[in-house]
């Protein structure tokens, strides 16, 4: 298998790389840069200049804005975004609710939705897992009774990504409660305005406040708002998880988190000399730089292969890129607290009124918020599948135990 990029691959790597160089606004590189949390402007505006040049929705068909490149092409914009560094576009507007309305919607739908969630319009949340239901997703109890042109919706969600900053929710709801588990669940689209909702947030390790409770109380949602067959969303939560799962490995990310961690430990002293100088926090820095060059090569093995795969049918391989990225990821954000030790510890929670979430910060202005990434991080191994998950389906799908 070559793994090497054509020369227009290359020259295509060179224009996303110029672009993302030149249109990033500074103070957003800056603040991701710095591990700070974005704000819902941070998101907005970025995914529009993206959409303004068309490369929002890159994997969408090209009816609906999507751009009709190979699966090398996607994952060098993925790449170049991550290591610039770049917000990715909100992921339930793009990887998620847009590729499912764009696969099982109907017309109206289509119209209605897509052109808004490519350009961040309208901001979606994602509402799946149930205390209760995560892991074992289809024991969900959220209920959708019929009633006349309506759905009645109640129960609770959890662990729902900004809620707060939410237009649109897409949901799974049990419409049919003595079908067998998957059988009788619906997709649904509800509007985060109808009367009955409440979003109450839990404030997580970071002092952050990006995931929340979500409760429905006696809901009135349109019956248009299906999307697919009654029953059969379980077929759209597939689809869905498999392309969740697929862009997952943030090599990018941990490529520009590496460069940072070596500038860190060029500034920070151990003894006479430089940390970066220091042979035994050098050794650290090269086990994970191999780690990720090996994770690289795999991701590109996966990428190549998609060339001649059918169907929409996710590779379980990207199961081993969710596991090794997150266990990366978390490596490096241990390798940057040791850089900066007790400087990590003061920082803004996100939740302090804005004006003293913009006073300079205590201590070096170059430690800041790294001990908030450091909790943060934690989280990666957890969402999308648990990394446990993901060693049952490589068990399952791969070694066929
Ligand atoms: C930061 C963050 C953001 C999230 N955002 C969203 C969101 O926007 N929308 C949404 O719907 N969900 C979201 N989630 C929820 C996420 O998908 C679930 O947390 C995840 O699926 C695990 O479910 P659970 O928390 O209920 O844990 P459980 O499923 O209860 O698992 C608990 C533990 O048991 C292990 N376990 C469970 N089943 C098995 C098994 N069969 N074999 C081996 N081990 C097992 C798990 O690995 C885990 O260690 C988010 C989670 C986090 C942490």
């Amino acid at each position: 298998m070559d793994l090497r990029f054509t020369d227009e691959e290359l020259a295509f790597r060179d224009e996303v790389r110029n672009f993302m160089r030149t249109k990033l606004p500074e103070k957003t590189r800056k603040k991701i840069i710095e591990g700070r949390h974005l704000d819902k402007d941070d998101y907005v505006t970025w995914q529009r200049i993206l959409n303004a040049k068309g490369w929002a929705v890159p994997n969408w068909p090209v009816q609906w804005g999507g751009q009709d490149w190979t699966p090398v092409q996607q994952y060098i914009w993925l790449d170049e975004m991550q290591q610039a560094p770049a917000p990715s576009p909100l992921p339930f507007n793009v990887s998620m609710v847009g590729p499912v309305i764009a696969q099982f919607g109907d017309d109206a739908q289509k119209k209605k939705f897509l052109p808004r969630i490519a350009n961040l319009d309208d901001w979606w949340c994602q509402g799946f897992s149930e205390p209760g239901s995560g892991s074992d997703l289809a024991s969900l109890k959220t209920s959708a009774r019929r009633d006349g042109d309506h759905y009645v919706v109640n129960g609770q969600k959890t662990w729902t990504t900004t809620a707060q900053y939410a237009d649109w929710i897409f949901c799974l709801v049990r419409t049919d409660p003595a079908a067998k588990k998957q059988s009788g669940i619906s997709f649904l689209l509800i509007d985060m305005k109808t009367p009955g909702i409440t979003v109450r947030p839990i404030v997580t390790i970071d002092g952050g406040r990006e995931v929340n409770e979500v409760f429905f109380d006696d809901l009135r949602v349109p019956l248009e708002n299906l999307v697919g067959q009654e029953n059969k969303g379980w077929d759209c939560a597939k689809f869905l998880l498999g392309n969740e799962r697929s862009g997952i490995a943030r090599v990018g990310m941990s490529k520009e988190r590496i460069r940072r961690l070596r500038e860190l430990a060029a500034l920070e002293r151990a003894g006479d000399r430089p940390l970066i100088e220091d042979e035994r926090f050098c050794a650290k820095v090269a086990a994970v730089e191999v780690e990720l060059k090996a994770l690289e090569m795999t991701q590109l093995r996966v990428v190549a292969a998609e060339r001649n795969r059918k169907g929409n049918k996710p590779d379980p391989a990207s199961s081993i890129l969710k596991i090794k990225g997150s266990e990366i990821q978390q490596t490096i954000a241990e390798l940057l607290l040791e850089v900066v030790g007790p400087y990590a510890l003061p920082y803004q929670p996100e939740y302090l009124e804005d004006e003293r979430r913009n006073e300079p910060p205590i201590g070096p202005d170059w430690a800041p918020s790294l001990a908030p990434s450091y909790f943060n991080m934690r989280k990666v191994s957890i969402y999308g599948g648990t990394n446990e998950i993901q060693k049952n389906i490589i068990a399952k799908a791969i070694l066929g135990l």
